[in-house]
């Protein structure tokens, strides 16, 4: 008999004859892309389910990091984490920013306030968080230093689809927010993404770079990309947004069932909710201490697939340890001791 393999998550999809009358429609429409009908739809419903008022979608969740990027002018170097996926840095390297680590804090993965101001220098102009696993970074925090140093603050919220901080979107934080829409995460349009902004003039300059940079038939404002999400991925997104809460709820019991069965193994930790945000469950990370469990994280990562259970050693290499980015003064080990034993 095959055995089940259990993956580290199985994608959200809409119903294939719900999404048939949708692809019908689009067919009559014969409009495929460039800011459809759907597409159209799918910013509204995303701006109002999110609590949100502009959001600019993309064709992925990369595109997004680097257009804030060009839209906000930032240059020279950037504060951000090395414990995150690598788009979130590869965004500066493909904008001729130098990235600066900064570790992070050992409960909730995230950047680590506190040694942010260390690692300003006269050219820093940005600080990059990552709301690790979907968990808000203190951002009240982040926003004082950046205020006091006159930085802007892009945040890769890829991971917090749907998180909110006493009752308030955690995508309202800093200048912008990145979103991933990409199969693996919670909310997905297969690949996709969008940026969240706070300002009408500035949504109009996101949309311009994200279609090549054109103001109008013959007007290019500056040398943008082509970041468009086509009507099929829209129309399939539309169908999603409808059943992402019920993925939520259903995230939520599986986590919980996670917690009842790991509670009390010695050397196994986890995350538990923090009071006041409102979680979407789209990781379940587990931490080993070797000494007390007996084993560790790759033993025991190994051990799983053995027994066709897959999971991921997020993050694992640190962006700071891959080839590109190990060379940076800030990627030493010494300076991300919390990153590295994390
Ligand atoms: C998924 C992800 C991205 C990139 O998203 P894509 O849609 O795959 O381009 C960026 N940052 C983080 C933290 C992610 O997890």
């Amino acid at each position: 008999m095959e055995k089940k393999v259990i993956t580290v998550t199985s994608p959200l999809l809409p119903s294939l004859d719900d999404f048939i009358p949708y692809l019908q429609d689009i067919w009559n429409r014969k409009w495929l892309t460039n800011n459809g009908h759907y597409h159209q739809e799918l910013e509204k419903a995303l701006a109002e389910y999110l609590e949100v008022p502009y959001v600019s979608l993309f064709t992925n969740g990369t595109l997004p990091l680097m257009c804030a990027l060009q839209a906000l002018r930032i240059t020279g170097e950037v504060i951000t984490t090395p414990y995150s996926f690598v788009a979130t840095t590869h965004s500066l390297w493909w904008n001729g920013i130098k990235p600066v680590f900064v570790d992070i804090d050992p409960v909730t993965c995230n950047i680590d306030p506190g040694k942010i101001e260390a690692a300003i220098t006269p050219r820093t102009t940005a600080i990059m968080p990552v709301h690790v696993y979907g968990r808000p970074c203190d951002t009240k925090r982040i926003q004082e230093i950046a205020d006091k140093y006159g930085l802007k603050v892009i945040y890769d919220a890829a991971h917090a689809f749907g998180v909110k901080v006493n009752g308030k979107s955690i995508l309202t934080a800093g200048d912008m927010s990145t979103l991933s829409f990409h199969a693996t995460k919670v909310y997905n349009t297969i690949e996709g993404g969008a940026l969240v902004c706070h300002d009408e003039r500035m949504k109009k300059r996101i949309d311009y770079l994200k279609n090549f940079g054109f103001a109008g038939e013959t007007e290019i404002i500056a040398p943008g990309i082509n970041g468009k999400i086509d009507e099929i991925r829209s129309a399939y997104g539309l169908l999603n947004l409808k059943q992402v809460d019920a993925a939520i709820i259903a995230r939520h019991q599986v986590a919980i069932k996670y917690r009842e069965a790991l509670r009390g193994i010695e050397g196994i930790s986890y995350m538990e909710d923090t009071s006041g945000v409102r979680h979407n469950y789209s990781y379940f990370p587990i931490f080993v201490n070797t000494e007390k469990y007996g084993m560790t994280r790759d033993e025991l990562y190994f051990k799983m697939k053995e027994h066709n259970v897959l999971g991921r050693r997020y993050f694992y290499p640190l962006i700071s340890d891959f080839s590109t980015y190990r060379g940076a003064e800030s990627a030493r080990l010494e300076n991300l001791p919390i990153a590295h034993k994390v």
